[in-house]
């Protein structure tokens, strides 16, 4: 037996009431939607940008967009794939490609406007999807002419190759640029534009986006104040001049990690491992262990280049390790 709910309609009854229905109000006139035709889906990425307070201060992030990795065994070359693929299922992510973001921080203090790293430019390097840092500003609200400040945490491509145009121009005609000597000597470096590996390029990016501005560049040095409210901790390993920065106003207290750490999950979980471009894995590994336990104890709040947009989170200890707890998105 067929039986129908007297109130349901059968699909052949409905069409024929939809048909009814469009028809009367494509009669109507002045109301948005009627047209009878659905709407395009847009296909458009939204810019990613971000707003919030570190205690007087105002934060923001904007994106470059995200970064494809390939597979995660490739960028964790010494972690076993089944627990690479563990981790990975428990995340719901695949183990390929491994995607990560890339969260640049622009501060404003009261007196000093910053960015904290400056994307990939126009390299198309790790996909298609990086260089919008300059549209998230500028729909942010943002003029990149009234940055006064560039602090890297280090010289690597999808951290300081947004410096200049493709022109040669400035694409921050305003800003000093921070960061570590080390760094600087390391990936401007002619020597190393014969060296193996991924290094060539590299180098020939560092020098396109770093000599230009050596006249305006000022060193960081670890545990010194770089602006009011902003001091450099030297978190070496991953590059060898690599920075992170303390960022402290009216008790609140940031860590922008740089990275440090990467992934939110393999390498919380397994802070240990060694990742495909680190400079020194053995020290990169130290050195997040030991900054894993100051944040950790300190309860700091983490801002990771490399996390899930907008990127900032907590630490906390997990077994023989650490987990990340993403901080709510606050939209007040
Ligand atoms: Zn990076």
């Amino acid at each position: 037996m067929n039986r129908k709910h007297p109130f349901t309609l059968g699909r052949r009854q409905f069409m024929m009431g939809s048909a009814a229905l469009a028809a009367g109000l494509s009669g109507l006139s002045g109301l948005p939607g009627t047209a009878g035709a659905a709407a395009p889906m847009l296909g458009t990425k939204q810019p990613g940008w971000y707003r919030f307070k570190i205690g007087g201060f105002e934060a923001t992030i904007v994106s470059d967009g995200r970064l494809n990795l390939g597979s995660a065994e490739a960028q964790f070359p010494g972690a076993q794939p089944t627990v690479i693929k563990e981790i990975l299922d428990e995340e719901f992510l695949p183990v390929a490609p491994m995607m990560l973001e890339q969260n640049a921080l622009v501060l404003n203090t009261g007196d000093k406007l910053v960015l904290f790293d400056t994307g990939m430019g126009t390299a198309k390097t790790f996909g298609p999807e990086s260089g919008r840092l300059l549209a998230s500003l500028k729909a942010a609200g943002i003029d990149p002419a009234t940055i006064d400040a560039v602090i890297l945490t280090h010289a690597h491509l999808d951290h300081c190759w947004g410096i200049m145009a493709d022109d040669g121009s400035r694409n921050f005609p305003n800003a000093q640029i921070y960061m570590s000597q080390a760094d600087f000597d390391f990936w401007t470096d002619e020597a190393k534009l014969s060296a193996g590996g991924f290094l060539p390029s590299f180098v020939e990016g560092a020098r396109r986006n770093l000599l230009p501005n050596r006249d305006r560049m000022i060193f960081v040095a670890d545990g010194k104040e770089v602006i009011k409210g902003v001091s450099a901790i030297a978190t070496p390993g991953h590059t060898v001049g690599h920075t992170s920065y303390l960022i402290e106003s009216e008790g609140a207290s940031y860590l922008n990690v740089g990275d440090v750490v990467h992934h939110y999950a393999l390498l919380f979980e397994h802070p240990e491992w060694e990742f495909a471009f680190d400079t020194d894995p053995a020290l990169a590994a130290r050195t997040r262990k030991a900054l894993f336990d100051r944040a950790s104890a300190d309860r700091l709040t983490m801002i990771g280049y490399h996390f899930p947009f907008p990127g900032i989170g907590h630490i906390r200890p997990s077994g023989t390790a650490f987990s990340y707890v993403p901080k709510a998105i606050d939209l007040s």
